[in-house]
């Protein structure tokens, strides 16, 4: 049922605007670390994070709660407690330097939704929960969305054994010091039964530049790319001297060039076809104890995320990167450890919910584009166990994963008015 008209809610979501534009300016004191903010997953950075989170839900009158793996929910009661309830959520860690809006701004965006709900007089008739994921960017612990498969019971094996990269220390441990409860995890214990569910939605600011090149400032997510990793993968050839016939060398260096080259050639030969993925290679690099300018590199370092929209494109795309590994592997005499390998499925937007989101919209009068999720995010967790999703992507220039994201408050009201529409019109009375 419908209880608040487009301009209704765009009031109710626009009187929202200092208190949200004083929580980005506190969370990025929170995290500042030059060039940018850290929000360390487990560590520091994300614990001041939630704790500013949670004193501003707490304002709001929500009720807080955590799991075994200390995420954060904020809950305001709906008419039936026992219904299957919505959550919108995100998450709250950062990488290493980056801005101040990846992540934040979905869970900063679901409280001032629900500041409007209450103001225009909305009663849910679900319990209506924002989750502070923790632990989403996996270049901490090398694992994808700790936090929503922690709570959703769907950690990969091994996972809590992992160690940060930079403290060394394990997940576990990490969890218990946030105080979470990391043998319950190990049990496999879910906090979140998926039948009591009913929807999960996130905005994020958007990753690419589609929306600043289309001047809209909200896009319609069409669903989140699943994707193949191989964190640490490196060539094995031989070092020799610099003035080595090509036909007797093992040169893992130009082996990786050439792996790099083919992958690209792949990509190109996909977006040719008009098929939606992407290829990177994120870490690239001999190995500096041993290289040098008179030396045929013996073993060559890098990362590889492949990524798609369609688990069959993803399943063709790990054929071929197989392939091409043997086929260079045959022709330089090298050979390639793939090292662990590391998988998310792919999370496709429901229908439903985006056609809801898209009216939304049209009731607000706020132009969108319809995009492809560029990166990973938690909703393909929440996904992956039969959950309906819906993204609400926000415009944002200079990309993410840096200090320059760049995002306008006026279009971040904007996302959150298309939130809080589509809540009004699928949970309010
Ligand atoms: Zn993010």
């Amino acid at each position: 049922m419908v209880t608040g008209t487009g301009e209704e809610i765009k009031a109710a979501v626009a009187a929202q605007r200092d208190w949200v534009s004083q929580l980005f300016d506190q969370l990025r004191q929170d995290g500042l670390d030059e060039p940018g903010v850290s929000r360390d997953p487990y560590g520091a950075g994300e614990q001041r994070a939630h704790a500013s989170v949670a004193a501003i839900a707490r304002d709001l009158g929500l009720e807080i709660s955590g799991d075994a793996a200390a995420n954060l929910y904020m809950t305001l009661p709906g008419r039936d407690r026992s219904a299957p309830r919505v959550i919108v959520g995100s998450h709250l860690d950062s990488v290493p330097h980056g801005g101040n809006f990846d992540g934040a701004a979905g869970v900063v965006a679901g409280l001032a939704a629900i500041a409007a709900l209450k103001q225009s007089g909305t009663m849910p008739d679900c319990d209506l929960t924002v989750m502070g994921i923790r632990a989403e960017e996996s270049i901490w612990f090398q694992v994808s969305y700790i936090g929503s498969r922690g709570a959703l019971g769907t950690l990969p094996d091994g996972a809590l054994d992992v160690r940060r990269i930079d403290t060394g220390r394990t997940l576990a441990e990490h969890i218990a010091e946030c105080g979470g409860d990391p043998a319950a995890l190990a049990a496999g214990t879910r906090h979140l039964d998926p039948a009591g569910i009913r929807a999960y939605l996130e905005l994020h600011i958007e990753q690419a530049p589609s929306l600043v090149e289309a001047g809209k400032p909200v896009g319609i997510c069409t669903g989140i790319p699943g994707n193949f990793r191989y964190p640490n993968a490196w060539i094995e050839g031989a070092n020799d001297h610099v003035g080595l016939p090509r036909r007797f060398r093992h040169d893992a260096a130009m082996a990786g060039a050439e792996f790099a080259m083919a992958t690209d050639a792949l990509w190109a030969e996909h977006d040719a076809r008009g098929i939606p993925m992407a290829c990177t290679i994120g870490r690239f690099y001999t190995d500096p104890a041993q290289h040098g300018l008179t030396i045929v590199p013996g073993t060559f370092h890098f990362s590889l995320d492949v990524r798609a929209y369609d688990e069959a494109v993803l399943a063709a795309l790990d054929e071929k990167v197989d392939a091409i590994i043997a086929s260079i592997e045959q022709r330089r005499g090298v050979r390639f450890h793939r090292g662990p390998k590391a998988r998310a499925a792919v999370g496709p937007a429901d229908p439903a919910i985006k056609a809801g989101l898209t009216k939304a919209t049209i009731a607000l009068g706020i132009q969108t584009l319809d995009i492809g999720s560029p990166a990973s995010h938690d909703g393909a967790a929440f996904a992956e166990c039969g959950i309906p999703i819906g993204m609400i992507f926000v415009k944002n220039r200079n990309g993410s994963h840096n200090p320059h994201e760049a995002m306008a408050i006026s279009d971040f009201l904007d996302g959150v008015s298309v939130l809080t529409h589509w809540l009004s019109a699928n949970l309010g009375s």
